[in-house]
Order: C-alpha cells, then sequence, then structure tokens
C-alpha cells in the first residue's frame, strides 16, 4: 500500500467528506480526463496508424453491484504515470487548492478538481489502465486516505477504464441514481454534450416479437459530439459558454467577456476566446504563458500556442479551431506557419474590435476589464516604440479629475474651445494625485485632468504625443510656469538653492500654485514619475528636481523678511521644511526622517 502525498490526502479528505450537494461534477472530471486521453492517442495515431482506433468514451453502470464504468481507448498510463499522476494532486488542481483553501465548498464546486472528485460519490475507486504501446496494464485501487496500490493486470488493450464503487445511500445522497440511466444521460447533456468523441453506453428496451415482449440491448450515443465554439451563432447562450470555459479552463469566475465567431474569407477558423475575471496571480511576470489552445478541424494539436497572441493580449485565453493549419505539423514548424500567423494578425483585429464593441455597449464591464489587464494593453501602446499605439490608443481608459474613467476621445469632446492641451499627472494613487499642488489652478480654471496612477503611463503618453491634434502635458510642466518674473526674487531663490544643496536642480518662483506654498516639478526628460519608476528597477536616473516657491503663499512673505533682515539660519531651515512639504504633497520618500523631525523641532 503507498501514501497519497500530503496535498493529495488532504484534497481526498475534502471530497470524501464533502457536504457539497453538487456531487455530479465527478463525471464531467472524468469524461474530461478521458476526451484528453484520446486525444493523446488520436494525435499520435495521425502519424502511427497503428494508433488509430474507434476513439470513444463508454459507460456502464451495475444496479446490483452498486458500480458505474467510466471507459476510454485513449493513451493509458504505465505503472510510473498512475503512481505520478493518481497519486498526488495534478497540478491545476493543486493552484485551486491553495487559492481556495478557505472555502471548501468553492473549490469543490467550482475548480477541476480532476480524478479526486470520484471519492465525492465512490468509496473504493478502481482504475485499470495500459498505455498504447505496453505490453501489459496495471490495476490501481484506493478506498480513500490510507492510499492506494498499484498492481500488474492483463488487458486487452490500451485505454483506460475507471470503476466507481458508489457510497451507500444516505439522508445527503442517493447514490444509486448514478446508476440510472437517464439520470446519466442527463449529466452528459447538460456537462459533457461538447465532447468530440461519443460517450456511449448501452441501453436496454422492451420490444414486441410475435406479441411477445423481450428486452433489446442497444449502444446509444448520449452526446452530440458538436464542439461548443462551432454551433451556429445564436445557438448558445452565454451561461452556456461560461459554464464550458469554466469546465474546460478551471475558471473560478464567470469571464468578463467571451468573444466567438467564425472568420470566412482569406482564412478561416472559429474562435472561442474568453477575459477572465481576474488576472492570473502571475500575470505580470516571467512564468506566465500566454497562448491559446490550437485545434485542427476539431483536434486539438497544442494547449498553449503562444504565437497566436500578442503580448499584451496575452490575457486572452481560450482556442482557435482553423481547417487551415495541418494536423501533424511539428511544435518547431508550427511557429513558422504561414498560416498561423496570418490567423495571429487577424485575430488581434478581431479581439480590438472587440473590445472596442465592448466598450460602447458594456462600460461597466469595460471599466471591469480595463481594471485588470489594462496595464497590459498600454504595455502594448508603448512597447516597440510605440509601434502598435494607433491601433491601442481608443481602448485606453484613464482615472480623471471629471471622476469616472475616460477615454482620449471623450475627453477631447469635454474640452474647453480655447484648450490647447491634455492635462495629466502623474502619482502613486489617486488620493495622492488629488492633493498634488500642481493641479489646483489647473482644476479651479476649469481644465479637467487625467490621473496616472500606473507606472506605465507617463511613458505611454510620452510615446503617444498627442491625441487628435493635441498634445499630452503634465501639469509638472516647466511650461506651466512661465509668466511669473523671478527676477527679483533670484538671490531669494539663489540662497534656497544653496541651503538644499544637490537635492534640487533649481529653485523657483511659481505662477501655477494656488493654495499650496510649494511643488516640487522636474526639469528636462526624466519626470519625478520615470525616476520612481527606474528607481524600482534598480536603476539610478534621476530627474532634476525643481522646487517651487508660491509668491501668494504668507509664507512667501516670510522668505523675503527674512532675505531682507539677512537671517541666513532662518532661510536654510525654511528651505529644508518647503523642500520636505513638497516631497510630502508629491508622495515621494523623504530624504531625511531624523532631520525632518529637528526642522520641525526647531520651527515650534
Ligand atoms: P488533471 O486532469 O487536471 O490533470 P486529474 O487529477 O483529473 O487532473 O488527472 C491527473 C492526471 O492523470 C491527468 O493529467 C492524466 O495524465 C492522468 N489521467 C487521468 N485520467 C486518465 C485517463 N482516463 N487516461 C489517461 N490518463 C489519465
Amino acid at each position: 500500500m503507498k501514501k497519497f502525498k500530503a496535498e493529495s490526502q488532504r484534497l481526498l479528505e475534502l471530497m470524501i467528506n464533502s457536504i457539497y450537494t453538487n456531487k455530479e461534477i465527478f463525471l464531467r472530471e472524468l469524461i474530461s480526463n478521458a476526451s484528453d486521453a484520446l486525444d493523446k492517442l488520436h494525435f499520435i495515431s495521425l502519424t502511427d496508424s497503428d494508433a488509430t482506433r474507434d476513439f470513444c468514451i463508454f459507460i456502464s453502470a451495475d444496479k446490483e453491484a452498486r458500480t458505474l464504468t467510466i471507459m476510454d481507448n485513449g493513451i493509458g498510463m504505465n505503472e510510473k504515470e498512475l503512481d505520478e499522476n493518481l497519486g498526488t494532486i495534478a497540478k491545476s488542481g493543486t493552484l485551486a487548492f491553495k487559492k481556495e483553501n478557505e472555502n471548501e465548498e468553492g473549490l469543490i464546486g467550482q475548480f477541476g478538481v480532476g480524478f479526486y472528485s470520484a471519492f465525492m460519490v465512490a468509496d473504493k475507486v478502481t482504475v485499470i489502465t495500459r498505455k498504447y504501446g505496453d505490453p501489459a496494464g496495471y490495476m490501481w485501487e484506493s478506498t480513500g486516505v490510507e492510499g492506494y496500490s498499484i498492481t500488474p493486470i492483463d488487458k486487452e488493450d490500451c485505454g483506460t477504464t475507471v470503476i466507481l464503487h458508489l457510497k451507500p445511500d444516505d439522508d445527503d445522497c442517493k447514490y444509486i441514481k448514478f446508476t440510472e440511466e437517464y439520470e446519466i444521460a442527463e449529466l452528459i447533456k447538460k456537462y459533457s454534450d461538447y465532447i468530440r468523441y461519443p460517450i456511449q453506453t448501452y441501453r436496454t428496451r422492451k420490444e414486441k416479437v410475435d406479441d411477445k415482449e423481450r428486452d433489446v440491448t442497444e449502444t446509444v450515443t448520449l452526446n452530440s459530439m458538436t464542439a461548443i465554439w462551432k454551433r451556429p451563432k445564436g445557438s448558445v447562450t452565454r451561461e452556456e459558454f461560461d459554464a464550458f470555459i469554466k469546465s474546460k479552463y478551471y475558471e473560478f469566475e464567470s469571464p468578463l467577456a467571451v468573444f466567438n465567431a467564425a472568420i470566412e474569407g482569406n482564412i478561416n477558423y472559429n474562435m472561442l476566446v474568453y477575459i477572465p475575471a481576474k488576472a492570473p496571480i502571475n500575470y505580470y511576470s516571467k512564468e506566465y504563458r500566454k497562448g491559446l489552445e490550437l485545434y485542427s478541424s476539431g483536434v486539438l494539436i497544442t494547449d498553449c500556442c503562444s504565437e497566436l497572441l500578442p503580448d499584451y493580449l496575452g490575457f486572452v485565453k481560450g482556442l482557435i479551431d482553423t481547417p487551415e493549419v495541418s494536423l501533424n505539423i511539428s511544435r518547431e514548424l508550427l511557429q513558422k506557419d504561414r498560416q498561423l500567423h496570418i490567423i495571429a494578425d487577424s485575430l488581434e483585429k478581431k479581439i480590438l474590435a472587440e473590445l472596442k464593441k465592448l466598450m460602447e455597449s458594456d462600460r461597466a464591464c469595460y471599466e471591469k476589464i480595463m481594471k485588470e489587464f489594462g496595464l497590459s494593453l498600454k504595455f502594448g501602446a508603448y512597447n516597440n516604440f510605440g509601434e502598435k499605439k494607433d491601433k491601442i490608443k481608443d481602448l485606453l481608459l484613464f482615472e480623471s479629475s471629471a471622476g469616472k474613467m475616460t477615454s482620449f476621445k471623450e475627453y477631447i469632446e469635454r474640452m474647453k474651445p480655447e484648450q490647447e492641451f491634455i492635462y495629466y499627472v502623474c502619482g502613486r494613487s489617486l488620493d495622492g494625485i488629488k492633493k498634488m499642488p500642481q493641479t489646483e489652478k489647473i482644476l479651479s480654471d476649469g481644465y479637467e485632468i487625467l490621473y496616472l496612477t500606473e507606472h506605465i503611463d507617463e511613458f505611454v503618453m510620452k510615446i503617444l504625443d498627442e491625441y487628435d491634434g493635441k498634445k499630452f502635458k503634465s501639469v509638472s510642466d516647466k511650461e506651466f510656469n512661465t509668466d511669473t518674473d523671478n527676477k527679483q526674487y533670484e538671490t531669494l531663490c539663489e540662497k534656497l538653492k544653496n541651503a538644499l544643496g544637490d537635492e534640487v536642480k533649481a529653485v523657483r518662483v511659481s505662477s501655477r500654485l494656488k493654495s499650496a506654498p510649494v511643488c516640487i516639478t522636474a526639469d528636462g526628460q526624466i519626470s519625478l514619475e520615470m525616476e520612481r519608476v527606474f528607481s524600482a528597477m534598480g536603476d539610478s536616473i534621476k530627474a532634476e528636481r525643481v522646487l517651487e516657491l508660491n509668491p501668494e503663499h504668507p509664507v512667501f512673505k516670510k522668505l523675503l523678511d527674512f532675505e531682507t533682515e539677512n537671517n541666513e539660519d532662518k532661510l536654510a531651515l525654511y528651505a529644508k521644511a518647503l523642500y520636505n512639504i513638497a516631497l510630502l504633497y508629491e508622495g515621494m520618500p523623504l530624504k531625511d526622517g531624523g532631520s525632518l523631525a529637528e526642522i520641525i523641532e526647531k520651527l515650534l
């Protein structure tokens, strides 16, 4: 007797003691495994005619023995695979387990927990399997958490047979119902209708021959076998798509959007793609693998074809089915396949068009997509020197002082007639941005400002440069500080600058401030926001910081007084205090917390 791996054991316990009412999903899970095994052998059969068979899944039930058997003539497993695959919880399951273990019902109900779900209805599971090409078979057996055994066994052909020994009926569930033909037929219609291989069973019916009734047993196919993505447009409801996607791709929540289409013309393909409700935890990391399933006329070629999607649409999931790509194409050739690249181009256009449509037809949903994946689209606009910016710019939404997310187009529609620029301000959070002194005057003059809170935002503005003839302009831009005559305050500014040393490039009197005494801005190409991004990447590129003073503020009057009095100490103290205040407004780290405390103490 072998023991299950710790994690598997935990999941197994969950399954066995499950109070979950939706026990019926076990059948979907086992059929899906069978279908995968058939896919694998089918694929081999394309280059190896010995592997060719009438691929099918067969279900049989024995009411007296209380067993339900699911049989496939797919690839099967050898001893090692049997041990690894059924002794350890499968990867997808592990992920689900980790994410959701506080919510056990959710875990069992929504995720593909795979093979282990058999233990929701069975107290003993027997698996008899033989791998294609292997001379002998093996039997795996388990009655639950104690462990499992594997023994050699004769088996005529390759494939896998899973025998469920159903639990005794209790108040909670009449397990015997899973041996009823109509129950099985219902479940298959509900969960597995699209499976490409026939799911068959025996059906016994009464037939009258010479006035005598007798039982006739025949084989019937329980599923329609039409891939859901190939069913005529309009014949599949959104709920059906959602159910399909959740079960096939182990999605916990319904997707935000589903795009299904048959594309005909230069290139032919069916697409069924979706945008998941949440970005995967590793989405913005190197580990994330983008890609779609690729089918060639209904036969799965690869489950993650990354060539089909540009990086910035890597969050899109689902499948493409096309007759244009040869079935027995190798992985290496696939990458170079011309047809595949034509499909990828067409698909990119199609997805962008669908997103645009969605933005117009269901704004709330689109905003959710932007919240989850907007960063990815922005990356697409910026990447490769803005190569794709024109395709993407109309899909971008930003927070704005208008109090809602806005596109560039919408911003322009609200612009004042004389307004020259599209204004923006960068910061780390919306709350922080709203307190930034630079924005106050522009806002009170009645202009709208885009609030950019993501690292990449400002880079996107730089690469776009303009929208519809209107240039983007940061409210921290030097140009906003034009009409103040700095001359009369030159020595004051010089003194303050000297007090601050290398911290700032200059101190200037500002015309952009309203109620705040100071703000901090940057000269040159590197903005403060960019400096933050570079520093997060470990780069020490620095912005040329400028401390701006509000000449209308009472504190400015004090500074002038100190200057007249030649009170250099006070000037230096105020310079440091004001600089730190400006950093706080900007949401930037203070230079030196200790010395700030000292400054405040002295001022008090
Ligand atoms: P998952 O299907 O998510 O990988 P499962 O727990 O359902 O997880 O199955 C674990 C593994 O066991 C599968 O990935 C597959 O390799 C193997 N397996 C399960 N059922 C079969 C089957 N009927 N034929 C061949 N292999 C199977």
